[in-house]
């Protein structure tokens, strides 16, 4: 019997896959890029071919499954909003069908890194906490009593959604001036170049990062760190909105910790400032005060280790009886 279990991180820029230890180790991964405007076959093919790659033990603790939303859950049929391909694909009943006689667990991807910081990373050991990534989108997971919280329908957690200024700009989710609509990495950068900001310029030859003048999150951070005034207003734009969501969530679910990961939390101060400012502006209760703010810790295996831990730690993170 084998105790290994068999990650899947499947994202809008790549698939991953992974053997993952009892002890959260990552001990192979394969990974490769989304297929652009692949049909849902195409899609599947891509996955199956990873997981040939992986030399997966005849006995298997089971399958864990980090993959974008909306999916039904837990039945997990995804049609994540990026991968048109997949709409109401039965991606774990095809992986069930592939992996007989073992638990297959899916969920969100971003509750999946939650639950890996949770687990392995910056989080462990907190009793409430909220782990967030900040990237293309902005989502997150919750954990209350040392536990995951799924909410009625598996959707507990998507701090991306929580309003922060109600006369805000327009969010893919079909609302205004949520967190994700200001500080998604996209909408971001958009928000700089309507204030003038010129990818690359402030960052000079050999400087931190440089990407042919591409108006990019991580572009962005850089810019900023070199000193670019309009980059300096973004990240404290993006920073104040994270704090503002964050003083909601805390009032709202007495939490000791936030695990901030993502692109943007590479800019260190100059997001975590503005952020710890608005938290502190909105958090006047006394219990709401103790929270710390903390970027993630785990790097590119997270999802792999928050979607092994469906399985292997499923007694704080799987409820289901799927
Ligand atoms: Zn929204």
């Amino acid at each position: 019997m084998s105790d290994l279990t068999v990650a899947v991180d499947i994202g809008g820029t790549k698939f991953a896959v992974g053997l993952v230890e009892p002890d959260g180790r990552v001990v192979a991964a394969e990974r490769a890029a989304t297929p652009r405007g692949a049909d849902a076959e195409t899609l599947w093919r891509t996955l199956t071919d990873l997981l040939d790659r992986l030399d997966v033990p005849a006995a298997l603790a089971g399958v864990g499954v980090g993959c974008g939303g909306p999916m039904t859950w837990p039945e997990g049929e995804v049609s994540p909003l990026n991968m048109g391909g997949w709409r109401g694909f039965p991606l774990r009943a095809r992986l069930a069908e592939r992996f007989p006689g073992v638990p297959v667990r899916i969920h969100n991807d971003a509750i999946c890194l939650a639950v890996a910081e949770h687990w392995r990373g910056a989080g462990r050991g907190s009793a409430a906490m909220l782990g967030m990534v900040v990237s293309t989108g902005v989502g997150g997971g919750l954990i209350l009593g040392g536990r995951l919280i799924d909410g009625g329908t598996g959707n507990a957690g998507h701090i991306g959604h929580v309003v922060v200024d109600p006369g805000g700009p327009p969010c893919g989710c079909g609302g205004n001036g949520c967190l994700e609509a200001i500080a998604r990495g996209p909408g971001l950068a958009a928000w700089a170049l309507a204030q003038g900001w010129s990818p690359g310029e402030a960052v000079t030859e050999g400087g931190l990062y440089r990407e042919e003048g591409k108006a990019t999150a991580r572009q962005l951070a850089a810019d900023a760190a070199a000193g670019d005034p309009i980059a300096l207003a973004a990240m404290a734009r993006a920073g104040r909105a994270l704090g503002i969501a964050i003083a909601s969530a805390v009032n709202l679910c007495d939490l000791d910790l936030v695990t901030v990961g993502g692109g943007l939390s590479q800019a260190g101060d100059l997001l975590f400032a503005p952020l710890e400012e608005a938290l502190l502006e909105h958090t006047r209760m006394g219990f709401a005060g103790r929270v710390r703010v903390v970027p993630a810790a785990l790097g590119q295996d997270a999802g792999l280790v928050g979607a092994a831990a469906l399985v292997i730690a499923g007694d704080r993170y799987w409820s289901p009886s799927l």
